[in-house]
């Protein structure tokens, strides 16, 4: 990563806040940055209570049924032999994430993460607070600390909420009756939540994230990057020194493209005389949620949030000079030179397409995943040790482990027959039926025993299947091909 020198006029006099609390930036950053936090926050505390009509029966939209190994999600089910999808969305989100950080750099930091929603909601919170009792009132504190135990609260408990029934929740979370571990899931996502966004904040990000460690590795030169243009921002000074005559004479058509380096302009000829376009103000210092000074280069600390460039448009409006002092391109052109070439930015490069090529794999093999995935999951194994057992009538027996799961809110009840096996009779370890039911939101388990008269029995081993119905609709429900031990084992 590029590290800036000190400026001629020496280091910049930065203004922090005085609370923590960033100052408040207003722009095309900013409001995409609210637009997505309104929408998230909304995702997270509303989905919960969305209702969806389940077999006749009125249930969550989305919900964890822990105790029953179900994930539902509005009209899907998913159950536990639905991993491979869950490690197909994980290997898909990873990629994405990947194909946009090569692309733009650490936008996910800065605007989706966890983490930076929260912080972002801590920050308005306290803003509010401030604009309502005044700065420095006495009790500002309290009241905000007041607020942002509220709310995490109600998130512990809407986090809660994805796992049970979150309507019958909240009464019994108030007078007691919620379980155990409703209790210390709210009290454990309350206390990170609080913790995390109320105290750590940007913290997190600058020391606790593993993340920044290794986004540098899927960046490439020709990344869009948060980038201060030191070739027109330097020397930066105060307003009143003139500013440099070659950035003022230049056409706006130069400070939108990024520049490559012209060395015959960077501008360092005029450090004593002229100023560049940063008056160093600091609002890009004070804006900023990890209170980085973005005029030292890219750094580990920048979240990308584009926060500092709204802020320095600001400034630049106000001094009435052109956008993009600070703004989203290759970090190469923060040393370019106002002469020099455009900066190429290519769509199709090596690393974005290589991310983008693993997610259209995994996309689409979740995709078929999906569209062909059974309402059933049904699996037979033959018991081996014995292969089969001789009873005392001569007849002929094997045993095997069923497996059957069936999704949906109602019971199944099915029956099984044997196929290709003359005379076979077939029972369930704990029935003589051979039919059983599977409980709703439950797997079904058991032994089989397929017994063969003398008469019949077959001499070597022999391929048969398992044919599971429907007993109500008479619909075949699953088709298990498997094996028959004779006497005389494989031939
Ligand atoms: S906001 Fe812009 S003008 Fe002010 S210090 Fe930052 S880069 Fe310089
Ligand atoms: S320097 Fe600060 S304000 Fe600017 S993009 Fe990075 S994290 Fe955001």
């Amino acid at each position: 990563m590029h590290t800036h020198a000190s400026t001629a006029l020496g280091h910049a006099s930065a203004q922090r806040p005085r609370t923590g609390t960033p100052h408040a930036a207003t722009g095309r950053f900013r409001q995409v940055k609210t637009a997505l936090t309104v929408f998230l926050l909304g995702l997270f505390y509303i989905a919960p209570w969305v209702r969806w009509t389940r077999g006749g029966e009125s249930s969550q939209a989305v919900m964890f049924d822990a105790s029953a190994q179900r994930f539902y999600l509005f009209g899907l089910e998913f159950w536990p032999h639905d991993l491979p999808l869950l490690l197909g969305l994980l290997i898909f989100s990873a990629a994405a994430l990947f194909f946009v950080t090569s692309l733009f750099g650490r936008v996910w930091c800065g605007f989706a993460c966890p983490q930076t929603v929260w912080t972002d909601l801590f920050f308005a919170i306290d803003r509010r607070v401030d604009r309502m009792l005044g700065r420095d009132h006495p009790l500002g504190q309290w009241a905000k600390t007041g607020v942002h135990v509220v709310v995490a609260v109600f998130t512990g408990f809407t986090f809660a909420g994805f796992f049970t029934n979150i309507v019958e929740l909240g009464p019994q979370f108030i007078s007691g009756e919620a379980s155990i571990v409703a209790y210390v899931t709210i009290g454990v996502l309350t206390f990170t939540t609080y913790t995390l966004a109320a105290h750590a904040r940007e913290n997190v990000c600058l020391h606790m994230c593993p993340w920044p460690r290794f986004q540098a590795a899927l960046l490439d030169p020709e990344s869009l990057v948060v980038t201060y243009q030191n070739w027109r921002g330097e020397p930066r000074a105060r307003a009143r020194v003139p500013l440099r005559p070659e950035i003022a004479t230049l056409d706006s058509s130069a400070y939108i493209m990024p520049r490559v380096a012209n060395p015959s302009v960077t501008g360092s000829n005029a450090a004593t005389t002229y100023r560049g376009d940063c008056i160093d103000c600091g609002k890009c210092v004070s804006s900023c949620p990890t209170r980085i000074d973005i005029r030292e280069g890219l750094q580990l600390g920048c979240i990308g949030c584009g926060l500092c460039i709204d802020a320095c448009n600001t400034v630049m409006e106000r001094i009435g000079r052109p956008h993009g002092l600070i703004n989203m391109a290759p970090e190469l052109s923060a040393v370019g030179g106002c002469a020099g070439k455009s900066v190429r930015i290519r769509l199709f490069r090596a690393k974005p397409m290589f991310f983008a090529s693993i997610m259209m794999v995994t996309g689409s093999a979740m995709a078929w995943a999906l569209a062909t995935r059974s309402d059933v999951s049904a699996a037979v194994e033959h018991q081996r040790q014995p292969p089969f057992v001789k009873l005392s009538d001569g007849s002929i027996r094997n045993d095997y482990t069923l497996r059957f799961s069936r999704l949906g809110v109602h019971d199944s009840n099915v029956e099984i027959r044997v196929e290709g096996l003359d005379g076979a009779a077939i029972r369930l370890s704990n029935s003589a039926q051979a039919s059983f039911t599977q409980g709703a939101r439950r797997s079904f388990s058991d032994r089989v025993m397929v017994t063969v008269p003398k008469a019949s029995v077959p001499k070597v081993r022999v391929p048969i299947a398992f044919v599971i119905t429907d007993r109500e609709t008479r619909a075949p429900v699953a088709r298990l091909e498997t094996y028959f031990w004779g006497p005389g084992g494989v031939r």
